[in-house]
């Protein structure tokens, strides 16, 4: 059921079974078990980062679109790379900064966002940009979210360093900007490969190296810039 748009307060109380059911069949069962990321989901209402014509399926298992040729990611995708970040309880209270690469609806940083996380979030397509900021200011905890317009392939130097880095559009390779804007001992979560297809990566930065943690076939829309694929 969806829920009327308007009165703050109230949101997503109406759509609180669907997002136990979202949890308990798509993500508990695939292996999802960071009780503070199983939590952000049965919260975080998804209703609020999807275009009106999808509202019906904003539990559904899949990825929807949104403006401008974008996604909201599959809700399952979205929760293994906050998994991956692997933020500690004492990370969540302190507050920890995390960068986003790739806005798109705001679904992901509101996540981050709700679990404690401070997020600069950075996106190519000022519209897509707008339609973030719209959808996270119905949200209490949608203020600890900055939303910048730019190329996120050279990472957000401004707020550096970061706790943890997720970039949300396929890439080519791994980004050395974002390497150097990383803490050590934190992880970057990217999905390499081609146009096609992509494998999610946990890139570990260590002292004078990385290491590189390899998970699950995905596909996202691509990442487009200096150190992305060409427009
Ligand atoms: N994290 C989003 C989904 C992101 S879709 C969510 O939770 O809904 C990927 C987004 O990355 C698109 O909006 C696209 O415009 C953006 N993008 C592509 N290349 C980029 C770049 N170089 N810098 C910043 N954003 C980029």
């Amino acid at each position: 059921m969806i829920m009327s748009m308007d009165n703050f307060p109230d949101y997503g109380i109406l759509t609180a079974k669907e997002r136990q059911a979202m949890v308990e069949t798509q993500l508990v069962p695939r292996g999802i078990k960071d009780p503070n990321v199983l939590s952000a989901f049965m919260e975080v209402p998804r209703e609020c980062f999807v275009i009106e014509e999808y509202l019906k399926m904003a539990y559904d298992d899949c990825p929807l679109p949104i403006i401008e040729n974008q996604t909201i990611s599959q809700p399952y995708m979205v929760a293994v790379m906050t998994e991956l970040l692997e933020l500690s309880d004492e990370d969540l209270s302190a507050g920890v900064k995390i960068l986003e690469i790739g806005t798109g609806a705001g679904y992901q940083a509101a996540i981050l966002a709700h679990m404690g996380c401070k997020v600069a979030s950075v996106e190519r397509i000022g519209k897509v940009a707008d339609f973030a900021i719209m959808n996270l200011k119905k949200l209490p905890y949608g203020n600890r979210v900055e939303v910048y317009v730019g190329d996120g392939t050279v990472g957000w130097p401004e707020e550096a360093p970061y706790d943890g880095i997720i970039v949300t559009a396929a890439s080519p390779r791994i980004p050395t900007a974002l390497i150097h804007q990383l803490k050590v001992g934190r992880k970057l979560v990217i999905p390499c490969g081609n146009l096609m297809i992509q494998q999610l990566m946990q890139v570990v930065k260590l002292q004078n190296d990385v290491k590189i943690n390899r998970h699950t076939g995905c596909r996202f829309v691509p990442l487009i810039g200096k150190d992305g694929f060409q427009e």
